[in-house]
């Protein structure tokens, strides 16, 4: 099987060529034949299978024809790492196709995104709350869109943003082809399936088991020893790049600040970042120069970086499919990877729980030499205590908190502390969960991000 046998644009062909694909992944293999006949789709897959070209080749082949200079595709993603990262393939793949595209997220200026839809952008690729804001302004028409891409529907729903995808469909033509990816089918999802997909062909790609490939092991330690230990750890390990989980934001900042003063080459993701630096944080990581990131569940999601050959739970997460997320970014495919948590005692029962989720007991280690009785350090007083329990904190739920007016009072879809003029967005109330996660950093994170068929992009285009 090659890409001729799609008979694509010689446009779009010649697009794919230059990005070097030379055979198509399972997933595209399946879903790009029906998805040029004009079925909807509903897609079983997770980031790392090439699903991006599976939807943005037939997209690509299929505006070739037709009128140019207003929206025609509209794909809708969770977060903007993912929007930035659909929009990079698709313009690659496009190149030579003349089509313009434009990324649509919080958090920066909005002006830059009305400019580039005026000038006639024909693929959109958006995350739901800035959408709904270009829609109230009238600075969006979707009225002749063609193509509707919804894609991680199930951490779009872990995220809070169902409600703002039935709105956004509202605003869609009822004639127009729809394709769903999702890495998970929760029932929400399901539903919202049956409510926007019409006689979808369903393409399923195998999921990835990293519980086979990776390693456990338990660090039992007390908290206020934790950073010490996890110093210990990473002198006693071989590694590549290691993503270090923290269950708050200032906790992540803060152990990567602690291992930077050792020493190791650290960087944190967390939500008061400004764009700017949280793009050099995963660039830095993603190319290496950065060895180590500490990030909460939320700020991790995007991390698509291929070497982690560790990752290691500081704080164990509030749920056991936020553990086998984060663990699922190492090991990823033919690879071995190591998934280490360090616990305290009151984590037992979540231990007991994941260890039940597994079907095994997981290892406990001790570190030879390391001195578990210690006292706390004298000046680290925040790691001597728990992490602030989840549930004290204020919730509001989205549905009832009132959508602000002014474009600029709203964040943007995740965690930017900053707009593009570097001044501080007010703060968002948290989105409901309706699987019971509290706070929006500590959402589910959905299947991992991994790229698994080409070397990384060259940065700095
Ligand atoms: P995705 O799941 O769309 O995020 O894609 C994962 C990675 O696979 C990306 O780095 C793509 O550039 C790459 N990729 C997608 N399709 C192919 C293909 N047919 N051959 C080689 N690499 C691919």
């Amino acid at each position: 099987m090659n890409f001729e046998s799609f008979n694509l644009h010689p446009r779009v062909a010649a697009g794919v060529k230059q990005v070097g694909y030379v055979t198509p992944t399972p997933i595209q293999t399946q879903a790009i034949p029906v998805i040029m006949q004009g079925r909807d789709v509903m897609g079983l897959a997770q980031t790392g299978t090439g699903k991006t070209a599976a939807f943005g080749l037939p997209i690509l082949h299929r505006l070739m024809d037709g009128p140019r200079g207003h929206v025609r595709a509209l794909i809708v993603a969770p977060t903007r790492e993912l929007a930035e990262q659909i929009n990079d393939a698709i313009s690659d793949m496009g190149r030579q196709t003349g089509l313009r595209t434009v990324t649509i997220y919080g958090g920066v200026n909005m002006n830059p995104q009305i400019q580039k839809l005026r000038a006639g952008a024909e693929i959109v690729v958006a995350c739901p709350g800035r959408l709904l804001d270009h829609l109230g302004q009238g600075t969006i028409d979707l009225s002749r869109v063609e193509v509707a891409v919804l894609d991680e529907a199930d951490r779009m729903f872990d995220m809070g943003f169902l409600p703002d995808i039935r709105r956004i469909v509202k605003h869609l033509p009822a004639k127009r082809q729809t394709l769903l990816f999702s890495a998970t089918m929760p029932d929400d999802v399901r539903q919202l399936t049956r409510e926007v997909l019409r006689d979808p062909v369903t393409v399923e790609i195998g999921h990835m088991a990293p519980a086979h490939t990776v390693s456990h092991a338990l660090y039992p330690v007390a908290q206020h020893l934790k950073t010490p230990l996890l110093l210990e750890l990473l002198k006693s390990i071989r590694m590549d790049s290691v993503l270090i989980f923290t269950r708050t934001k200032h906790r992540a900042r803060r152990v990567a600040q602690q291992l930077a003063k050792a020493g190791y080459e650290a960087t944190s993701l967390q939500g008061n970042l400004s764009q700017n630096r949280r793009q050099a944080a995963m660039d830095g990581f993603r190319d290496g120069s950065y060895q180590i990131m500490v990030a909460t569940d939320i700020a991790a999601r995007g991390i698509d970086v291929e070497q982690i050959s560790h990752v290691i739970n500081y704080d164990i997460p509030d749920t056991v499919d936020a553990y086998t997320h984060r663990i699922g970014r190492t090991g990823r495919a033919a690879r071995t990877g190591d998934a280490f948590t360090l616990i305290t005692r009151e984590d037992d029962e979540m231990v007991r729980a994941v260890e039940a989720k597994l079907k095994t007991r997981i290892e406990r280690r001790t570190l030879d030499g390391f001195d578990y009785n210690a006292p706390a350090p004298a000046r680290d007083t925040e790691f001597a205590r728990p992490p602030r329990p989840q549930a004290s904190r204020p919730q509001t739920p989205r549905r009832q908190a009132p959508r602000p007016q002014a474009p600029s009072a709203r964040q943007g879809q995740e965690t930017p502390a900053r707009n593009a003029n570097n001044t501080p967005d007010e703060p968002r109330a948290p989105r409901p969960r309706a699987n019971g996660h509290k706070t929006p950093d500590t959402p589910r994170p959905a299947g991992g991000y991994g790229k698994i068929y080409r070397p990384r992009r060259q940065q700095g285009r």
